[in-house]
């Protein structure tokens, strides 16, 4: 079951809560330098699972 909300947040507070930090870090994507993918920049890539010039997960075929 849901908990509803004690107090109703006005549409200022709710609207101030969302504008600041939210979303901040949208999904931002590169090129993975192996194999060229699309990838999470800062992750590692998974499709060839290199990350930093090195072989951080083994993919299996
Ligand atoms: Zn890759």
């Amino acid at each position: 079951m849901a908990i509803a909300p004690k107090r109703r947040v006005s549409k200022t507070r709710r609207d101030k809560r969302r504008s600041s930090v939210w979303k901040l870090d949208a999904p931002q994507l590169e090129k993975c330098s192996k194999c060229g993918s699309l990838k999470k920049s800062h992750r590692l890539c998974m499709s060839c699972g290199y990350y930093n010039g090195r072989q951080v997960l083994q993919i299996e075929e």
